[in-house]
């Protein structure tokens, strides 16, 4: 048994960083929150990655839902890299390889990962496929767009192309 906290949040993405937000903005106290997310940045949104980001119209720093000191800032514990494995609700404990912490209130935000075609293709080919961060950062940085790289949605092929 590790820690344990009021309200953990499973998940690092947008509904994460929001979650967040309105959680700071509705008066949860330091050390009631912890975030816990298999990324390895810190919640951001993934739309302006298509849209800004990869085409280096948008800085780095401009993708992230909440300010670098924000969680500090409000005692919000985040573990980054950090795959949750299992959520025992009699227990009320989430558990990852290294970590296990108890929660009254739990808020699931792992988002979804789209299972088509392509992205199966994607995988077993090792094709990069643009949901993360780091990969629109490796896009932009080979200062072009590989035709191989899959979307999740057509807009964003749309998008890609103009
Ligand atoms: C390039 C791109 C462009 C997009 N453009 C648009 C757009 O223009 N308009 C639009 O409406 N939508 C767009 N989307 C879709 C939109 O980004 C998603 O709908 C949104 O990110 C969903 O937010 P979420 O928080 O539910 O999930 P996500 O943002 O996917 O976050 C899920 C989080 O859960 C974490 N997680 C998952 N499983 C675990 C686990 N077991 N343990 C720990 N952590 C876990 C992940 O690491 C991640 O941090 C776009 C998506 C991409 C990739």
């Amino acid at each position: 048994m590790g820690d344990r906290f009021t309200h953990v949040i499973l998940g690092g993405g947008m509904v994460a960083g929001h979650a967040a937000g309105v959680m700071v903005k509705q008066g949860v106290e330091p050390g009631e929150v912890c975030t816990v997310s298999m990324d390895e940045d810190l919640p951001y949104e993934r739309p302006p990655l298509s849209k800004g980001l990869m085409r280096g119209e948008k800085q780095e720093a401009e993708v992230f839902i909440n300010d670098p000191g924000f969680y500090e800032d409000n005692g919000i514990e985040v573990l980054l890299n950090t795959r949750v494995k299992s959520v025992d609700l009699d227990a009320r404990e989430v558990s990852s390889r290294k970590h296990a912490m108890g929660f009254e209130n739990l808020l699931i935000a792992t988002g979804a990962w789209p299972v088509d075609d392509r992205v199966m293709a994607a995988f077993t080919l090792g094709i990069p496929w643009k949901r993360t961060k780091a990969i629109a950062e490796i896009i932009k940085a080979a200062k072009q767009i590989p035709a191989e790289v899959l979307t999740d949605e057509s807009r964003d092929l749309e998008e890609l192309a103009e």
